[in-house]
């Protein structure tokens, strides 16, 4: 596995590896990696020849009250756990790498990034959408894997590659637990333990909204209140919003009738984490 922080570096690699006629898959994360990364990973590799996994905490992501400076970083851990999975490459760029003296250009999503996230952390998907654009076009993969856990971010980037005519497949990889639910997040480790253990609210609180609607349950209404109601129940959330969407174009809906997506913010002390459950009409 060789890591790469400059971009000729990288590209010189990947022309080798597409002469020999080898397909390229691209992960990207921001690093401070766990399972769920690595489930990205290995689905990756049942597409194609070679991984690529990108690590870049992407400034232009973050708000200016936001958590850019102690988001974790971990480049020990991160290679320790990529080395042993068949990770062909890491490209670990510096900001200075992705954004040189001069840098103008922001791709920016309409629509689908305008409610949940994109309302509450305006500017979020502009940076999102400008870091995925620059490395597809650093790495030229044939597949990208995003997780369905950041589903308004899958939505964004099924959107933009359709609409710039990106010729990438994306592929979405399921949510991975904790075993209590807590969906994994590099965040998680911000959580003391009184808020990691009260944060596996979030999941059950999804899952009492996937039971209700399964049994028949379709107003949005009650079953955005069910929800919220769980969440309450437990002393330390703060909720940001509980919304129940259309997956493709995260617009809401009025009635669950075959498949839409609940989806939920919630703080846990200074701890913003985001979790997602398709709830599908009994
Ligand atoms: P991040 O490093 O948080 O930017 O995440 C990098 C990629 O991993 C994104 O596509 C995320 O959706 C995905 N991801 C993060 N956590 C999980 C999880 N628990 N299950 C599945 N995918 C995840």
């Amino acid at each position: 596995m060789t890591f790469y922080s400059d971009i000729p570096a990288i590209r010189n690699w990947l022309a080798t590896v597409r002469a020999a006629g080898k397909t390229v898959g691209l992960v990207p994360t921001m690093g401070a990696l766990h399972d769920g990364h690595l489930s990205l990973v290995r689905l990756a590799a049942e597409h194609v020849d070679t991984v690529v996994v990108s690590i870049f905490v992407n400034p232009t992501q973050f708000g200016p009250n936001e958590d850019f400076n102690r988001y974790p970083r971990d480049p020990d851990g991160d290679r320790a756990l990529l080395e042993p999975i068949g990770v062909a490459a890491v490209f670990a760029p510096e900001s200075h790498e992705m954004y040189p003296p001069g840098h103008a250009t922001t791709v920016t999503v309409r629509g689908v990034t305008e409610g949940l996230c994109g309302a509450s952390r305006p500017g979020h998907f502009n940076g999102v959408a400008t870091v995925v654009t620059k490395l597809f076009n650093i790495v030229r993969p044939d597949v990208a894997v995003f997780g369905q856990k950041d589903a308004q971010q899958l939505a964004v980037i099924r959107r933009m590659t359709a609409d710039l005519n990106m010729e990438i497949e994306i592929i979405a990889a399921p949510i991975v637990r904790e075993p209590d639910g807590l969906a994994m997040s590099s965040r998680n480790r911000y959580l003391d333990p009184d808020e990691r253990r009260q944060a596996a609210v979030i999941y059950r609180a999804l899952e009492h909204g996937r039971t209700m609607a399964a049994s028949g349950v379709t107003g949005v209404r009650e079953l955005v209140a069910a929800v919220h109601d769980e969440i309450t129940g437990a002393p330390a959330a703060r909720i940001e919003y509980v919304d129940i969407v259309d997956p493709g174009n995260m617009a809401p809906v009025e009635d669950v009738t075959g498949e839409a997506l609940c989806m939920v913010a919630v703080r846990f002390g200074g701890t913003r984490l985001i979790d997602n459950m398709m709830l599908i009409a009994g």
